[in-house]
């Protein structure tokens, strides 16, 4: 009865309205129309480049860049400048791990992301001469020379330090290097303090040896690492350590081993155990589960792998793949 009333009511008060109600509601349905509109021309964009934002990307872990190896985990500098020229040529467009687990995946159309990773903070990843500029043969040095050479290619990389703090023993050195780092776009992120094999830690230690670096990194760099790689790929007892304590919370957890991850807009990612693939040729151990193998997999099978749409606010996909979709992200999705 009350609604009545009021319909009568609107309709006098009305009377002398004109045109405008009209007009808005041709805006409106005008406006609708030109989102939907937007919506199918973005999805058909995606389809075009055939865009599968919930397909895998591979994470490398790469060590010290050297021309001796000492261990299957050292990599030649001739062998990482051929490593980054194959990824350029494959498509791919580096994000940083802080990046990637934060679902801020910002590359072009049809490219697919790669996030590299250097463990233990080795003065062959990075040393600066007396001007601030990186030495030759060092793994920024040589990032950043592939992306002068490789239209898009991003010279960004995550780097998980411990104390050695790339080989510089004074604060002021640690400062120079860690700021330089996180001044030209590189992400810093936590290896903890020791390097300890976590598994038979007490919660106490786990905390302190994360938060120790992180206070470093705070001091020096004015940042807070956003992922950690755990030492030897070991959790601690309880995963949620290495993730979570007094002071500190982990957007991401990295393993030493052996797969491809899972993109970080699927159901299936685990944010506390993000494997990684260690960069080597295919020969050994790695004649199947090292960087190159992957790699060659990944090229082999397209339709696994992650391709971006180009457009970084939405998470596009075959509309077939929606039941994996993380709800989280079903406000940006664009399945086609
Ligand atoms: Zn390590």
């Amino acid at each position: 009865m009350r609604k009545g009333i009021l319909v009568v009511v609107a309709a006098v008060l009305c009377g002398g309205c004109g045109t405008h109600p009209q007009t808005a509601q041709v805006a409106k349905v005008d406006d609708a129309a030109r989102v939907k509109q937007a919506k199918e021309a973005r999805a058909a964009a995606a389809k075009q480049v055939k865009a599968n934002e919930l397909g895998q990307i591979p994470v490398l872990m790469y060590h010290r860049i050297i021309d001796n190896p000492g261990s299957q985990d050292d990599r030649t500098p001739a062998k990482f400048r051929a490593d980054l020229a194959r990824m350029a040529k494959d498509g791919y467009v580096p994000i940083t791990a802080a990046e990637f687990v934060t679902g801020k995946i910002d590359i072009p159309a049809g490219k697919h992301p790669v996030v590299l990773t250097f463990d233990d903070s080795s003065p062959s990843q990075l040393s600066l001469d007396e001007l601030g500029n990186p030495k030759p043969d060092t793994a920024v040095a040589i990032l950043r020379e592939a992306a002068a050479k490789y239209e898009g290619f991003r010279p960004v990389a995550t780097f998980y330090v411990t104390r050695d703090m790339f080989g510089k023993s004074t604060p002021e050195e640690q400062a120079q290097t860690l700021l330089w780092l996180k001044d030209n776009g590189f992400d810093i992120g936590n290896h903890t303090l020791d390097h300890v094999n976590l598994r038979s830690r007490s919660r106490d230690e786990v905390a302190r040896q994360i938060m120790s670096v992180q206070k470093m990194v705070n001091k020096f760099a004015y940042h807070t690492p956003v992922t950690l790689a755990l030492p030897y790929g070991n959790q601690p007892r309880k995963q949620a350590w290495a993730q979570k304590g007094n002071g500190y919370a982990h957007k991401g957890v990295f393993l030493a081993g052996y797969t491809p991850s899972n993109s970080p807009f699927s159901k299936s990612f685990d944010a506390l155990n993000i494997p990684r693939i260690r960069a080597m040729d295919r020969k050994g151990d790695c004649t199947q589960f090292c960087s190159t193998a992957w790699l060659d997999w990944l090229k082999d099978n397209p339709d696994m792998r992650y391709t971006s749409d180009g457009d970084a606010a939405t998470v596009a996909f075959p509309k077939f793949k929606a039941p994996t979709l993380r709800s989280a992200f079903a406000s940006r999705s664009l399945p086609y």
